[in-house]
């Protein structure tokens, strides 16, 4: 029996992805989906539901109609299904009289299938005119240009509107009766990407960066951008955000997460790591021996789709037919576009007639690569494994999954996949983290599986001879150089770790900082002291230590471990090193994230802070939140200056003191002192877990702003709950007696 995968990679919009922000709908309003890229809101949190055939979208709406108390609902269509047939279900619903609002998803592509055109030529102007001849007479059409749309270029009537405005126009729209249309303009982010690279397109110079040191972990820039290259950051100081300058296909919607640690970057570059100077290898010894092909010899390589993973299946078919052997490869790319899965089947064998059959049968993996492990542990995988007789070589680096946009705390498991893994390969198997030395020394994570495969050969798990390998890697005529240094550094990998090791060092970014999940109490203590001792001064250290010392004082004289001082050494401090304007100032000028600007962006640039501080608001915006501004580097000076007025935190003299978050936290801090005390006056055997969600509530706390106040409300829900919990505890289950 094969264990269920404990998590699993679905695929997902790419990064900028239109349909992020597209098919959203207002809170209380529910949409249908249509094929095409956007059918995978299906999978979000976005109450989308069922989907048709190409050109029936919206009709299971017009039968269903006259049956319901449900006034109306919104229906996507993609531009390609629109001009193929969906008009004609257009019609339909307008000649039923249904209430039914079509958001035409206009993204200039077959996006799903690579980015073909769309047959014929179909702007958004005619759609508003064929629209209009239809019968419609309330269109929207939405982008993020309206200017480029005036009145005599569109059908008589339509409206134009900001694609920041679109909530307002659907909540406008679900009121109309009858048929409405939205024409949503955005062009496919893998399309623009591709214009871009090929220079058929503008390539904006602008990138976003997050400054960890302010993020809050809040996820709210996730939630607005629905942005996969909004990653998760491990600190000590929990998890924070950071964007990947790879995948970012730049359009911006994570600026809309309502926080001051964006920074926008005109001009300049991300600096990419240079290869590291390898020069010559030198001669690896042999492995020490090889599979024999007296039956096909089995290979599952999987990984995360764009990453190279089939190309390990062709260089393998490759080396074979160089050998005068025999090879079958069955790629499944499924999503792989979108981010998904991708598993290749790859049977060698001495003759051709000696495999029949492209798949690998169940059980009967002899070598599984895999360059992510979720997707070694997918069912797909792992049900082609057998534990004694299927070699595992697993990259360990963690690729985050979509989950994460829908859950900021999302736990990616590693341990139990892990575990799963272990018990389904072979004891030999290797699990190491193949994409730090090939982003150290080849300065792309791109080289991750042929350094895979150099790994599996001199393990002597390919049935093939290194100069086939490499002469397929010439024949296959993409990167030579780096790739042939790839599957040497992999056979090292596997020969000689030391040696790897070492060429490493120096190589390897900045030590990455130590999780906060693997640090110790005291480490934590100590880093908080250091932190608030910067924050405000050494007396504010003494009362964060004193309040901890008796929490822990306490929980060893009961015997409770460490849970309780834990959550209090940080929530405390997370309490008293609250965000206010001095601190974020601090944390823009204390050298720090200078650094890390200049370790990700290289040439002349232009840096701008994206703030919506109290004092200075002006406006809100579609969410009905304080508009944020682009304030330029002038700020720099001004925030040095903030920096050092901390020392009036808390005085008469402290301007900030009397707005309602600075107030708010205030109260959270004493709030806390009172509850720390009440909880050891109540603290037994029975009410200390009740105790440490308590005294951990401060950490739902994140954000800042209407993000904050939202944290504050939704915890102050389980605040009474678990308060009431503590003073007379539930009784704990009966035990059954043991027959
Ligand atoms: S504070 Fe929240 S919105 Fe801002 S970057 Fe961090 S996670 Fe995103
Ligand atoms: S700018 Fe932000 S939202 Fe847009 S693609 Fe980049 S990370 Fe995603």
């Amino acid at each position: 029996v094969q264990a269920v995968a404990p998590i699993s990679r679905t695929p997902y919009f790419c990064s900028g992805c239109p349909h992020n922000t597209s098919t959203k709908v207002p809170e209380g309003s529910r949409a249908f989906a249509g094929i095409g890229c956007h059918f995978m809101a299906l999978w979000m949190d976005r109450n989308t539901e069922t989907y048709t055939h190409m050109g029936g979208e919206g009709v299971p709406w017009v039968g269903v109609a006259p049956f319901t108390k449900e006034e109306h609902v919104f229906a996507n269509l993609g531009d390609g299904t629109y001009f193929h047939s969906g008009s004609l279900a257009i019609r339909q619903a307008i000649a039923s009289g249904a209430n039914i609002t079509y958001k035409i998803l206009y993204n200039d592509a077959t996006a799903m299938t690579g980015g073909q055109h769309v047959d014929g030529e179909l702007s958004p102007q005619q759609i508003t005119f064929q629209l209009h001849s239809e019968g419609i007479r309330e269109i929207y059409l939405v982008s993020e240009n309206p200017d480029a749309y005036p009145a005599s270029e569109i059908a008589p009537g339509v409206k134009t509107a900001h694609r920041d405005e679109l909530d307002a126009v659907m909540r406008t729209c679900r009121e109309l009766k009858g048929t409405s249309a939205i024409v949503f303009v955005q062009t496919c982010a893998a399309e623009k990407r591709r214009r871009r690279k090929r220079g058929l397109m503008e390539d904006p110079p602008r990138r976003v960066m997050i400054n960890p040191a302010v993020c809050e972990g809040c996820g709210d820039c996730s939630v607005q951008s629905n942005c996969i290259s909004v990653e998760p950051l491990e600190t000590e100081l929990g998890r924070k955000r950071t964007i990947n300058q790879s995948t970012c296909n730049k359009d911006y919607s994570c600026l809309k997460g309502f926080c001051p640690s964006f920074v926008t970057i005109d001009g300049g570059k991300p600096r990419r790591r240079a290869p590291a100077e390898l020069g010559d290898i030198g001669a690896l010894p042999e492995p020490i021996s090889m599979p024999a092909l007296e039956r096909p010899y089995n290979i599952a390589i999987g990984g995360v789709g764009g990453t190279g993973v089939l190309t390990i299946g062709a260089l393998l078919g490759m080396a074979a037919h160089i050998e005068g052997k025999a090879s079958m490869i069955l790629d499944m790319s499924g999503l792989a576009q979108k981010g998904g899965a991708v598993l290749s089947h790859v049977r060698l064998s001495e003759h051709t007639a000696d495999v029949t059959c492209s798949r690998i049968v169940t059980g009967t993996a002899d070598l599984v690569l895999a360059a992510d492990e979720v997707v070694a542990v997918s069912k797909d995988t792992i049900t082609l494994c057998e534990s004694g007789r299927t070699v595992g070589i697993i990259n360990s680096h963690v690729i985050p999954t979509a989950d994460f946009i829908l859950n900021r705390d999302f736990n990616f498991q590693s341990r139990n996949v892990n575990a799963v893994l272990e018990t389904a390969l072979r004891k030999d198997s290797s699990f190491y983290d193949f994409t730090k030395p090939a982003e150290a020394l080849l300065g792309d994570s791109i080289a991750t599986n042929i350094m895979m495969m150099g790994y599996a050969y001199q393990k002597g798990l390919l049935p093939l001879s290194a100069a086939a390998i490499e002469q397929a890697i010439e024949v296959n005529g993409v990167s030579i150089k780096m790739n042939t240094q790839a599957f040497r550094l992999g056979r090292l990998a596997a020969a000689e770790p030391a040696r790897l090791e070492a060429m490493m060092k120096g190589q390897d970014r900045k030590e990455a900082p130590k999780p906060l999940e693997a640090m110790s109490l005291d480490e934590i203590i100590d880093h908080r002291s250091r932190l608030l001792t910067d924050y405000q001064n050494a007396k504010l250290a003494e009362r964060y230590r004193n309040l901890v010392s008796q929490v822990r004082d306490a929980a060893i004289k009961g015997g409770y471990g460490e849970a309780l001082p834990r959550a209090v050494a940080v929530n405390y401090a997370k309490l008293l090193a609250y965000k206010d304007e001095y601190e974020v100032a601090r944390l823009y000028t204390d050298g720090k994230f200078e650094q890390q600007l200049r370790d990700q962006f290289e040439g002349d640039f232009k840096i701008s802070f994206n703030l919506a501080p109290p004092i200075l608001s002006r406006g809100v915006d579609a969410l009905g939140r304080p508009k944020k501004r682009a304030f330029g580097a002038w700020m720099l000076p001004i925030f040095r200056l903030l920096a050092k007025l901390r020392v009036l935190r808390g005085t008469a003299f402290d301007i900030f003191a009397h707005s309602p978050d600075r107030k708010l936290e205030r109260d959270l801090i004493a709030g806390y002192e009172k509850d720390v005390a009440t909880v050891l006056g109540l603290l037994s055997p029975v009410t200390v877990d009740t105790a440490v969600e308590l005294l951990s509530l401060p950490d739902r706390i994140r954000g800042y702003g209407p993000v904050k106040e939202k944290a504050v409300q939704d915890a102050k829900a389980r605040y009474a709950q678990l308060a009431a919990d503590l003073a007379s505890p539930p009784p704990a289950p009966r035990q059954l007696a043991a027959e």
